[in-house]
């Protein structure tokens, strides 16, 4: 896999890792934007959300359930953001699919992190 994520999954690099199964990783951003923040991660590599196929259709809908258990397991189901970035102009740095996970603090209702 070619991307830091891609070594993540593999195990070269490390994370604090909060959730895993065959299919998909979460873990904490090591740079965190608000009090939680996490990442989950398909271990399929899938470069983002405007390259996905029919066939992830599964995978997709198993991260949107692990960002509910992990809103509870983290204390913030009673408010948070899942975000994907799509894109250099979308503000994608990583080149592997992955939604943030973000809460712990209140958040205008706009689109941005802040
Ligand atoms: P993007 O801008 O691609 O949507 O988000 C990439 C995220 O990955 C950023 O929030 C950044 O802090 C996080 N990140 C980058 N490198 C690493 C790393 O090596 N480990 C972890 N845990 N997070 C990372």
């Amino acid at each position: 896999m070619s991307t830091i994520f891609g070594r993540i999954i593999e195990g070269t690099l490390p994370c604090e890792k909060v959730y895993e199964n065959e299919r998909i990783l979460a873990f904490k951003d090591i740079y965190p934007k608000a009090p939680v923040h996490l990442l989950i991660v398909p271990k399929k590599e899938i470069r983002c959300l405007q390259e996905i196929e029919p066939e992830d259709g599964p995978v997709l809908a198993e991260m949107l359930l692990v960002a509910k258990e992990l809103a509870a397991k983290f204390s913030i189901a009673d408010g948070y953001r899942l975000i994907t970035n799509n894109g250099k102009k979308g503000g994608q740095v990583v080149e592997h699919l992955h939604f943030h996970l973000v809460g712990g603090k209140t958040f205008c209702s706009d689109t941005g992190f802040d």
